[in-house]
């Protein structure tokens, strides 16, 4: 049976004062009806991993180099990750494939090295708002797919996180026709190509400006399977509602 997933990225923030609010999460969420996982800079993957309690709160990175060892200074390898304590690792987020250059080409060799690494990676797709103005974005979101997936996956080896660049930390937020649209789209297009059974099994993802506030009714949109969260995610505070109303749709 496929497990909901609520994720949060940390991006650049936290240091170890800031591992109180997983011990918070977890004390919230004793025994989740969904996946929690927290995905905080590389430098607390460790520190995190040791306060997940027995596997309750998962801990991924934000990135990972596609080569597993090598002279890439300041960069970090899959298997490091794994070592270090985690089991996700999220890959072609658009602040890296904005900021990094990262292209679809790099997101499926980072994604192709995580899940050798044994790790979930949670593969990030969105379009621009010109791109959505100019009514590209399931051709974009489609040739993202394409590009970004390595060939050969599970249900379980990947998770597909569709954010659209403009509601990214902006409080936009897509519709829940717009959100149902993207969803559905992305469902088929991974059927085409890994067949009902693998494309049903995959967590797909909403992510952009999630917060309690509108997460029902993301949750209760058709092929929403959980949110990766930014801003929201970095206190329990504000993580924990978001986990409480996804429990509640599954
Ligand atoms: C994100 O960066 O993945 C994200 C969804 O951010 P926010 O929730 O802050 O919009």
């Amino acid at each position: 049976m496929k497990r909901k997933l609520a994720a949060g990225n940390w991006k650049m923030n936290g240091t170890g004062a800031d591992l109180a609010e997983l011990a918070r999460l977890v004390s919230a969420h004793p025994d989740p009806a969904c996946e929690i996982l927290i995905c905080p800079p590389a430098t607390l993957v460790h520190r995190a991993a040791g306060l997940s309690q027995g596997g309750t709160l998962k801990i991924g990175g934000q990135d990972c180099h596609a080569a597993q060892s090598g002279a890439h200074t300041g960069d970090i390898s899959a298997d490091m990750l794994r070592d270090a304590g985690a089991s996700h690792v999220i890959t072609g987020h658009s602040e890296r494939r904005q900021d990094h250059g990262e292209s679809d080409a790099a997101v499926r060799a980072k994604s192709e090295a995580a899940i050798a690494a044994g790790l979930v990676a949670v593969i990030c797709v969105g379009e621009s708002l010109e791109q959505r103005e100019a009514g590209q974005t399931l051709a974009v979101i489609g040739s993202q797919l394409e590009g970004s997936i390595p060939d050969g996956i599970t249900g379980d080896s990947v998770v597909i996180a569709y954010e659209p660049i403009w509601a990214i930390g902006t409080g936009k937020v897509p519709t829940v026709e717009q959100i149902g649209e993207v969803h559905g789209f992305m469902r088929d297009r991974l059927a085409e190509r890994f067949g009902r059974s693998v494309a049903g099994a995959i967590r797909l993802l909403y992510g952009g400006s999630v917060k309690a506030a509108n997460a029902a009714e993301i949750f209760a949109v058709g092929d929403v399977d959980g949110a990766l969260v930014g801003g929201a995610s970095l206190t329990a505070e504000d993580f924990s509602p978001i986990v409480a109303a996804l429990e509640a749709s599954s």
